[in-house]
């Protein structure tokens, strides 16, 4: 199959994370709400009512299309993209068409650039539920309305790794600038693809869009399942036909949804109850000077801390995170790389081993880099503060636990020097090997620290043991 070469896009929406709906008051978030409990005449479609524009939400749109490159017109205006759908109530959707809210944008994807064609405001459409061997469907038109943004890449991805890597990118943006949560399980994100496949160098192939992709790794599996058929079809030299498929999550495998409508079926026209939106340079400016730090900014700045880059990539990709390090930074003695390695190695681990996040352990910045501050200043090793990581995540003070537990490293040499002789005295065997071989000093020094209960400083007693075998 590797005579072929992938070509794929994306189109990828992302729920805006506002108050409202994009045309009425209702509320816009709605999720794990009964059915059909926040809902209005506007997005119920009603004869009569009017959509105004939510400001709030095209403010994060524009925020969203200038951070990612595009050129924003001066003017932009919503259409009606019409079509029939259970659960669309008006049998159009209001969107935009040929004045989008960004254009010719990017996002830098492992050293080169991913076009962004466009970005785009919309509302959401209702759900459909279809009960299983029931003769009927169930439509909830909560999420009627809801702002979206629409962002369609260029052709510019080849692998289905490199498509997951991107959605992951755009997911930690979104949080970055608080547009979006993001999140594909709750259905704030979600990706449909474009992909074909040809010979290396040849015109790009006939493309199918496979929809209905819930999460960043039915992405990556529908990918690999197209790329496998149209490949097959393609080597018994057969042709693709463009057809707008489904994934099937079951059977890890898609199916003809139907067959592709061109734009013209859409019978796209301004919306006569929606004026046109004049975006001046004020707004851009106002926008630009609100926008936080985006996660290659972040990555790049902790990098410039000394931060290992795996480990500052990780930290800059994750909003809670990078969150958290930042706080914690701001009140510890400053040593960012051994800050990180905490964060990112032990706290992650533990947390993730224990189903908790940031948000709901009892870590605060102020303990984690009280924790590593002792770490740094040697007043306890690196081995106890792992073993105190647990309640420090549980609430507690690593100072106090210090404290009560009578924890401090002994680093005082007199005290240390009587703990020596004595393990000397009881090991005159590991004397003589010693002596003889400067590597077995280790076997002595293990059982310092543990005569210790490990609160010796391993250098400290190194010495010590050097010393006293001459
Ligand atoms: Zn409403």
């Amino acid at each position: 199959m590797s005579e072929f070469e992938p070509v794929i896009g994306l189109e990828v929406h992302l729920a805006l994370s506002t108050k409202s709906k994009m045309f009425c008051g209702c509320p816009a978030e709605t999720f794990g709400s009964a059915p059909n409990t926040h809902t209005c005449p506007v997005c119920l479609g009603l004869p009569g009512s009017l959509p105004t524009i939510n400001r709030a939400a095209f403010d994060k749109a524009l925020m969203f299309a200038l951070a990612l490159g595009c050129s924003v017109p001066e003017r932009t205006q919503f259409h009606r993209k019409n079509y029939f759908y259970p659960d669309a109530p008006k049998n159009y959707q209001i969107s935009q068409y040929d004045h989008p809210v960004g254009e010719h944008g990017f996002i830098e994807l492992g050293g080169r650039r991913v076009g962004v064609t466009r970005c785009h405001v919309e509302e959401d459409a209702g759900r459909s539920q279809h009960p299983l061997y029931a003769p009927y469907s169930l439509v909830d038109l909560n999420r009627a309305g809801a702002p979206l943004l629409e962002m369609v890449t260029e052709p510019d991805l080849r692998t289905p790794e490199e498509a997951r890597e991107f959605l992951n990118k755009v997911r930690a943006i979104a949080r970055a600038l608080g547009v979006s949560d993001a999140n594909p399980e709750e259905g704030k994100l979600r990706a449909d693809v474009n992909v074909s496949v040809r010979r290396p160098g040849a015109p790009f192939g006939t493309k199918v869009e496979v929809k209905n992709l819930n999460s960043f790794r039915s992405v990556q599996r529908a990918l690999e399942f197209e790329i496998k058929r149209q490949s097959r079809i393609l080597a018994d030299s057969g042709s693709v036909r463009q057809d707008t498929l489904g994934w099937d999550e079951g059977g890890q495998k898609t199916y003809l949804m139907r067959t592709k409508e061109g734009e013209a079926d859409y019978r796209y026209f301004p919306d006569p109850d929606l004026p046109p939106v004049r975006i001046d340079a004020a707004w851009l400016e106002r926008l630009r000077a609100d926008t936080p730090e985006l996660p290659d900014a972040k990555e790049a700045r902790y990098v410039g801390l000394g931060v290992r880059a795996d480990t500052a990539a990780l930290l800059a990709y994750d909003t809670e995170l990078s969150s958290f390090f930042d706080r914690t930074l701001k009140t510890s003695g400053g040593n960012a790389q051994a800050v990180a390695n905490w964060l990112g190695g032990d706290v992650t681990g533990y947390l993730n081993a224990n189903g908790l996040t940031l948000e709901t352990s009892k870590l605060t910045p102020e303990h984690l880099a009280r924790l590593v501050d002792l770490v740094e200043r040697g007043t306890i090793s690196g081995k106890v503060a792992k073993e105190l990581l647990p309640d420090v995540i549980g609430g507690a003070s690593p100072e106090a636990l210090v404290r009560v537990r009578g924890l401090e490293q002994v680093t005082d040499a007199s005290a240390l020097g009587s703990v020596v002789d004595a393990v000397l005295a009881e090991n005159p065997k590991l004397v003589d090997e010693a002596k003889a071989n400067p590597k077995a000093v280790n076997a002595l020094l293990g059982r310092v620290i543990k005569s210790t209960g490990g609160k010796a400083k391993p250098e400290l007693v190194r010495e010590l043991i050097v010393q006293k075998l001459g």
